[in-house]
């Protein structure tokens, strides 16, 4: 009898699961014993951290993507075709064209998604970089940008917790590099008291952005953005005007979570160390898709992702749970055009992030072109 895995979603933390599997189980998958399948909603994957540099004209787009099938392990059969539909009870996942495909253990690996349109006004009025679209229209209003004000507006949830404080001393550094900073100033909004939701991270923002004027208001949770006059409201009561606004949009998960019932605002709720779904034992839940209170990030994807590889492994071969996931996230946080520090956490221990080098901005740097062999479960 065959043990097939259904893996949704063929992004970080689906991909480096398949590969994994395929060469954890190699000699069941060649007697037929177990047979992996992933279903996706493109030919691409696409490296989505690359997408931060792209608005300061630093990563060539075609370096953004790779044809997934090359990414993927030969032995494992990948259809363009998004599910719509997932059932628990009768174990089955049906697709955009139609099929229904059974598993005998599902990973859902769906990831997370931008929602601009969700706050009135935001996807007329603002720039972002999440996606390649928003990041190629802020290069083109950087390139025009003159001086002025900007601000950068955190929305929560995200995904890439460090990847606004990333924007912002980024822009700081380009606009200081045209010669622009001196009529410019930068305003950073944070939903919350503080600049980070990880508050060591937070105390260790404050003076770098004090040391070099950029401005900030937190408890801004974004009400509504007005295009028409250039300015962005909260539901606090605070306004402020801007010429450019670049923004992190909130995310939900995938709409197949939702339609399916599976989570409210497509966050499957998940156990903690196990990442299974809650109440499940042969649904596990990976990276950004996860209710899981902790960073959304490529390597929360990663660290989970090796641990369910692990324990999907053993209780196949030797039907025993092999390891908890401890909470482990590990971020390179770039602090300029040349500088970088990183932070590393698990459910024990808080992050702790030190000075920034030049050399931690290398090391971001490398692991950039080093991301395919991460995909490929070989780092
Ligand atoms: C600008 C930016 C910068 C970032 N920087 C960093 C960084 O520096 N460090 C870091 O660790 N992380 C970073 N991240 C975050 C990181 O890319 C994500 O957290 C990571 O990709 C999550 O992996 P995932 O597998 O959960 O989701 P994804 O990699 O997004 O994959 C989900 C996949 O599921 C597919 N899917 C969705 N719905 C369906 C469906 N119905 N059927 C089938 N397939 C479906 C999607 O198309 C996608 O391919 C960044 C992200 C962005 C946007």
């Amino acid at each position: 009898m065959t043990t097939n895995i259904l893996i949704v979603g063929g992004g970080l933390s689906g991909t480096i699961i398949a590969n994994g599997l395929c060469r954890r189980l190699g000699k069941q998958l060649r007697r037929g014993e177990v047979a992996i399948t992933m279903i996706g909603t493109s030919d691409t994957h696409m490296y989505q951290p690359g997408l931060l540099y792209v608005p300061f004209g630093k990563f060539r787009e075609s370096e953004l993507f790779r044809d997934q099938r090359k990414v993927l392990d030969r032995r494992v059969p990948y259809f363009v075709d998004p599910a719509t539909k997932i059932d628990a009870e009768s174990k089955s996942v049906t697709t955009q064209s139609g099929k229904v495909l059974k598993y005998d253990y599902l990973v859902i690996a769906t990831g997370s998604r931008i929602v601009p349109q969700s706050i009135p006004g935001m996807a007329e009025g603002a720039h972002w970089f999440y996606d390649l679209d928003g990041a190629r229209k802020m290069r083109d209003a950087l390139d025009a940008f003159e001086g002025g004000k900007i601000v950068v507006n955190v929305n929560a949830p995200h995904k890439c917790p460090v990847a606004p404080l990333e924007i912002t001393f980024m822009l700081y550094d380009y606009l200081t590099e045209r010669g622009l900073m001196d009529k410019t100033e930068i305003t950073y909004t944070y939903p919350i008291g503080r600049l980070h939701a990880l508050e060591p991270v937070a105390q260790w923002a404050q003076p770098e952005m004090d040391r070099v004027g950029i401005k900030y208001e937190t408890f801004f949770n974004t009400k509504e953005v007005h295009p028409e006059d250039k300015t962005i409201e909260s539901e606090e009561g605070v306004t402020l005007p801007y010429d450019m606004l670049v923004t992190i949009p909130p995310h939900m998960g995938a709409e197949v979570i939702t339609d399916s019932d599976l989570g409210a605002g497509g966050w499957v709720p998940t156990d903690k160390t196990k990442l299974t779904r809650e109440g499940s034992t042969d649904i596990f839940v990976c990276g950004d898709t996860t209710n899981i209170p902790i960073s959304k990030a490529g390597s929360t994807a990663h660290f989970e992702a090796d641990v369910v590889v692990e324990n999907l492994t053993s209780l196949i071969t030797e039907d025993r749970w092999a390891k908890d996931y401890d909470g482990k996230v590990f971020c390179f946080i770039e602090t300029g055009m040349n500088n970088g520090t990183y932070v590393w956490f698990n459910y024990a221990t808080p992050p702790n992030p030190g000075p920034p080098t030049q050399m931690i901005h290398w090391f971001k740097l490398a692991y950039n072109r080093l991301y395919w062999l991460s995909a490929k479960g070989l780092l």
